[in-house]
């Protein structure tokens, strides 16, 4: 099995001892350890991590790692080992890891420039090998095929495992999810269960979980994007994954929990329920992470999470370790960071996708009633076969093209707001494997897909949208095409549209030129665009002059050194709302990239 070779020298190198753990009963997603066995652990020591280490120290001291392979010591530690991989299951390995990570433009993607402020930062790395993560996360990322890290990864690993708390503003795309999971798992292999395993074991029985880290998500789709990774890097360990979000089945979701629950991923209003349930306790929640949480906040579900994080049984900051993560670092979010996070480095992630010289943007002039035709041209052009989003303004609009599309020969499906969950995920899957190659859509798709084409068949009026929909093509590193569709209709997206192309390097149509001219004449006080006119989602307020705090330090890459000062600094002028610096996007990510594709 070609993919077992993640964890190739497993065998030979705990041979000595006596191989890995053949019992099915430690897969990771088959059950979980003999109760009586971890019960052992339990009754020493009072900290988890004192007990774990003491625990270790027996077995080393009577020798059971040295040369008595099949001692009863050995036994025990073979068995509650969380460091250790548990059986391979070639079923599973191969569900997990046999999607393909081809295309990966890892050239381009390393001039993505990234800024890490906060004190004592601690040095970034530039290989996986650079930091010790053990060896069921080194077989995973090896089963992943992730060669290197990615720049928000060879910033936030280290970070995260030395044990700091951790904003940082990187967007979906940018390889965060395995950012932040990657060093999370890694700790909670070294560490062990500690008391989590203890009190799911005990007082409660397993009705009520106890995870040892909490992923909170905005949407059900980016919550089980984060689960499936999370599946990845826990294969061959004692750590069971589980997801709750709501608009599902609560009773299956539940039934899951109690199967055992060491890392939850889930969207705040369903984990409250949950909660008040009595199904999950957050007592032992030792990690934190808060994705997309500018997304969550324009949800609405600030008093949920505060409900989770600060007014329930969850360890309070500075004891668990906390991370955020989030495409912008408005007012509202950096409230967020000074309550939840202690002292923390804040990263920002210059913007993938966008301004990327990965997607070629092209914008065509094409009346309402020559859509269709010109649609179907690109189709053509592009191939039958290529993923291809096309997107539009209305549901109807959407049923209507899927239909036509249909009619002219083309398998394709559809995506808005009238289908249901299954519905949509059906859709999903028809898209992603190949069977349905075009997805006609009415928003921002917010599942983890690269295709090669988005066609804004519809124009969005925020410009924001645009962002977010051509970075669905070009992800990490492969090159894509974005076709838009302009007429007399868009003229309000006209100028923040030229600010991109130009950003982007890219052909810039010299009537949309000409039109945000105008545009701009007739609106005379409305300067260039300040949103987008960077490639950063955003800076470290902390760092502003004038701010009162972190005056000093204005230094780039890997600064470091504040003096400790983490106040929220003093008032409204230290705040600086959705701040985008153009400052490196001009040295990294502006690249001729006109008729590569
Ligand atoms: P994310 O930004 O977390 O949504 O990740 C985007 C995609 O990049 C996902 O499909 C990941 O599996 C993939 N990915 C993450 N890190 C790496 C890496 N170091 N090498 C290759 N692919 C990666």
């Amino acid at each position: 099995n070609g993919l077992s070779s993640g964890f190739g020298n497993y065998e030979n190198k705990e041979a000595g001892w006596g191989g890995p753990p053949r019992d099915a009963a430690y897969n990771s997603f088959g059950g979980r350890s003999d109760r009586s066995k971890s019960a052992f652990f339990n009754d020493r020591g009072a900290g988890s991590r004192g007990r774990w280490v003491s625990l270790r120290s027996v077995i080393y001291e009577r020798g059971g790692f040295a040369g008595g392979g099949n001692s009863r010591w050995a036994e025990e530690s073979r068995d509650d080992d969380w460091s250790k991989p548990t059986a391979p299951n070639e079923r599973l390995e191969h569900e997990l890891f046999s999607a393909s990570n081809t295309g990966i433009n890892f050239e381009k993607y390393d001039d993505i420039p990234v800024e890490a402020t906060g004190s004592s930062c601690p040095p970034h790395i530039e290989s996986f090998h650079d930091v010790e993560m053990g060896e069921i996360i080194m077989g995973n990322i090896n089963l992943s095929r992730y060669t290197r890290p990615t720049p928000v990864q060879k910033y936030a690993i280290p970070i995260i495992k030395s044990k700091r708390d951790l904003m940082a503003c990187a967007q979906t795309g940018s390889g965060k999810t395995a950012a932040f999971l990657l060093p999370v798992l890694s700790q909670i292999y070294t560490e062990g269960p500690g008391d989590a395993l203890q009190a799911e074991n005990g007082r409660y029985g397993r009705r009520k979980q106890y995870p040892i880290s909490l992923v909170l998500a905005p949407t059900r789709e980016l919550a089980l994007q984060i689960y499936d990774e999370a599946r990845k890097f826990a294969y061959r360990s004692r750590v069971r994954p589980c997801v709750v979000y709501g608009g599902a089945d609560i009773g299956q979701q539940i039934r899951d929990l109690e199967r055992g629950c060491h890392l939850l991923v889930a969207t705040p209003g369903r984990l409250v329920d949950m909660m008040e349930r009595g199904k999950i306790g957050l007592d032992y929640c030792h990690y934190l992470v808060v994705d997309e949480a500018d997304r969550m906040l324009d949800m609405g579900f600030e008093p949920q999470i505060r409900r989770i994080v600060e007014q329930d049984t969850m360890p309070p900051k500075g004891i668990r370790r906390t991370m955020m993560f989030s495409a912008t670092f408005p007012k509202e979010i950096q409230i967020l960071a000074r309550d939840f996070l202690e002292d923390y480095i804040f990263l920002a992630v210059g913007r993938v996708g966008s301004t990327s010289e990965n997607i070629t943007q092209k914008v065509v002039w094409v009346e309402e009633t020559d859509k269709r035709s010109f649609l179907l041209d690109l189709l053509n052009a592009t191939g039958k076969d290529s993923l291809t989003l096309v997107f539009v303004e209305t549901k109807k609009g959407a049923d209507a093209l899927e239909d036509f599309l249909y009619r002219e020969g083309y398998a394709c499906t559809s995506i808005h707001g009238d289908r249901s969950q299954r519905d949509r995920e059906e859709a999903l899957h028809q898209f992603r494997s190949g069977r349905c190659p075009i997805l006609v859509a009415t928003a921002n798709v917010k599942y983890n897909i690269n295709v090669k084409h988005v066609i804004n068949f519809d124009l969005p009026s925020d410009i924001e949208e645009y962002v977010h929909r051509i970075g669905r093509t070009g992800r990490v590193g492969n090159l894509g095409l974005a076709t838009s569709f302009f007429n007399d209709k868009n003229s309000n997206i006209t100028k923040d549209l030229l600010d991109i192309l130009v950003e982007a390097k890219q052909e810039v149509p010299s009537w949309l030129e000409s039109l945000a001219y105008e545009h701009q004449h007739k609106s005379n006080n409305r300067g260039r665009s300040k949103r987008f006119s960077g490639g950063f989602g955003a800076r470290d307020y902390r760092q502003t002059p004038g701010s009162g705090s972190f005056s000093n330090n204005r230094s780039g890459r890997s600064a470091g050194g504040h003096g400790g000062n983490r106040g929220f600094g003093g008032g409204k002028q230290t705040i600086r709302t959705g701040v985008f610096c153009s400052f490196f996007f001009f040295f990294f990510n502006c690249y001729e990239n006109y008729g590569r594709m």
